[in-house]
């Protein structure tokens, strides 16, 4: 009644949750194979991860960034443990504020050389965000279309041709921003070749390589950062979604050189970093740090039972996977909800499974079983 309509939102209203269950306001359970889009890495109700939030809010929940704040400290030192070099970080709350502070950041790399590169290189069917920015660089007409003028400065090439991408490169185009699977795209990976052959012209024509890991980072597809199954070395990633595991957490990490280009007073958020997002962040990365084989046993073990169905490809890694059908899938959506499986479609025909990275086989074999159930 009171909310604007910008949601097309399912009739189920969620009241609690409990490790990988969800329970709606008549008391019914559901399997959740959606995790709140890939944030809730920990299931519900993580002991502690529950404990952290409630001990900072007694203690401190925001103070600002005028002042030190060991939290944000101790997160971004765990975040550069695992980057490939030494690196610094920037928080903020959202995804789409860690790319624009990565656009941001590509200008004033270049603008600090003397350099006049401002243009980025985006990919058709990836999602950034919805904010300027983060909307200019989502080469998708759907998510853009009567907001125009758009932010200048986007050039779109096609994933998985670096053709394409040599024929938009230009004197001052700064760098190339990418997801290397793309998550609201349908579930699309980057072949291991292309992105060879970017990093090799990133060096070359002196582009930085920006990865967008809001939805494939913080172990979601097995490995910390999904950039880390390629032999690729990227300048500058961004974070959000699982970092938080339900608390509302952004970041920005590029490597030292470049890091540098934000000087005080070059960028900031008020909310950006603070001691309760830091501290519940903490918890969630120490523990999906001892995750990850699991995600990457777990993940085959899901992707072999969905290739198993027969209905369509299946792609992705970890327990990031998308199931292409050869029709549209809300309706399936729809259904599963009915008999307690949560699970989403994107991209029109791809239905998505992002589940909380804690979710065991069992768990996988009960999906399959309501999915059949919905889908024959
Ligand atoms: C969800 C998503 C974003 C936007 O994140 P918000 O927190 O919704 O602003 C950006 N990039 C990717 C790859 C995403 O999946």
């Amino acid at each position: 009644m009171y909310l604007m309509e910008n949601y097309k939102r399912l009739c189920v209203s969620f009241v609690k949750g409990k490790g990988v269950y969800l329970y709606d306001d008549k008391g019914k359970e559901y399997l959740d194979m959606l995790a709140g889009i890939a944030v809730n890495s920990l299931g519900y109700a993580n002991p502690d991860l529950v404990d952290a939030i409630c001990y900072q809010a007694k203690e401190l929940i925001h103070i600002s960034n005028l002042f030190e704040n060991s939290w944000q400290e101790a997160l971004a030192k765990e975040l550069v443990d695992s980057f490939w070099t030494s690196g610094k970080v920037f928080f903020c709350n959202s995804g789409t504020e860690a790319n624009e502070a990565c656009i941001k950041l590509a200008r004033r790399y270049f603008y600090e050389k003397g350099e006049k590169r401002y243009r980025i290189i985006t990919f058709y069917n990836s999602f950034h965000g919805r904010t300027f920015g983060s909307m200019s660089a989502t080469a998708q007409e759907k998510i853009q279309k009567g907001f125009e003028p758009l932010l200048e400065g986007f050039d779109y090439a096609e994933l998985n041709n670096i053709d394409s991408v040599l024929k938009v490169l230009k004197k001052d185009t700064a760098g190339v921003l990418l997801e290397v699977i793309q998550g609201e795209g349908g579930i699309r990976e980057a072949k291991e070749e292309f992105l060879k052959d970017l990093e090799e012209l990133c060096k070359k024509e002196g582009l930085l390589l920006m990865i967008d890991e809001v939805q494939t980072g913080i172990g979601r597809t097995g490995k910390f950062y999904a950039y880390q199954h390629y032999p690729i070395k990227p300048d500058i990633i961004t974070l959000a979604k699982g970092l938080g595991g339900g608390v509302p957490i952004g970041a920005l990490l590029a490597r030292d050189e470049v890091a540098k280009a934000f000087g005080p007073g070059s960028h900031g958020s008020t909310f950006g970093g603070n001691p309760l997002a830091c501290r519940s962040a903490l918890v969630v990365v120490q523990k999906v740090k001892g995750l990850l084989s699991h995600v990457e046993r777990v993940g085959a073990y899901f992707k072999k039972r969905l290739q198993e169905l027969g209905v369509g490809e299946v792609r992705g890694k970890g327990l990031m996977l998308g199931l292409e059908l050869d029709k549209p899938c809300q309706e399936i959506v729809l259904k599963a909800l009915e008999k307690g499986l949560v699970i989403n479609c994107t991209s029109e025909r791809v239905l998505r499974f992002v589940p909380p990275l804690i979710i065991e086989e069992e768990h996988v074999d009960r999906a399959i079983e309501l999915l059949k159930e919905t889908l024959f």
